[in-house]
């Protein structure tokens, strides 16, 4: 649980340190037993994500009750958290997270295409398999409005939610952590495409079933590694 613990840490830092997170917004959760999870949550001595130690990761139930919480409060919106794992057992981990340049695409609905195929083809692949919106700008601290999310959600691994920020899942930390660094890229390179009028055509279906999948001891152990070493010595 430990070493659990400090890989749901180390993506906080990680998407502090790229942006996608800024300040004491945002939250990872990794599912632990049937009714359990680890969630980030603020402590008394909170000092935002890029500073989250494994020691700001505590164990809930479903309900965000825990034993362990102590002076540490959940998110307020854990019901995200909560909510997608129940209705998802394919899920075994959630990032909430407010990147800037989604935030931008979905205001101004900018749809996440796949433009690009080779440059990054697991964000290529989120974007051919669609990015699905939910419209609503509220705070999602009750069940029911994660609920309304998950609906808008269906069976895709992510959910733009329009003048917010983002939920991705994965199995892993590590998976959805890496979706929402792609999901953040893809968004800046389509912010960038509009502003100087470039209209890009999608990657042809010819080329998209060329590209291969590297496989998740490329895609995702790699690149872990590599996101770990770039991080700031604490
Ligand atoms: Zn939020």
């Amino acid at each position: 649980m430990d070493s659990l613990k400090q890989t749901v840490s180390d993506a906080c830092r990680i998407l502090a340190a790229h942006g996608v997170v800024e300040g004491i917004l945002g939250h990872v959760s990794v599912r632990t037993s049937e009714s359990e999870l680890l969630v980030r949550t603020r402590g008394p001595r909170e000092r935002g994500l890029s500073h989250t130690t494994a020691e700001d990761i505590r164990m809930v139930g479903l309900d965000g009750q825990g034993a362990e919480l102590g002076e540490w409060r959940v998110p307020n919106e854990l019901p995200i958290h909560t909510e997608v794992l129940r209705a998802r057992p394919d899920v075994g981990a959630v990032v909430h997270a407010h990147p800037p340049a989604l935030l931008v695409c979905g205001l101004a609905e900018l749809p996440l295409r796949p433009v690009y195929g080779a440059y990054d083809i697991p964000g290529m692949r989120l974007a051919a398999g669609g990015v699905p919106v939910y419209p609503r700008a509220v705070l999602i601290r009750r069940r029911d409005l994660a609920q309304e999310m998950l609906a808008s959600m269906g069976d895709r691994p992510v959910c733009l939610l329009r003048g917010h920020g983002l939920t991705v899942t994965g199995a892993t930390v590590e998976e959805a952590v890496l979706r929402t660094l792609a999901l953040e890229k893809l968004a800046r390179v389509t912010i960038q495409l509009h502003q100087v009028g470039a209209d890009v055509a999608a990657v042809s279906d010819e080329d998209q079933v060329e590209l291969p999948d590297l496989g998740s001891a490329f895609n995702t152990d790699t690149q872990w590694r590599a996101l770990l070493a770039e991080l700031p010595e604490e």
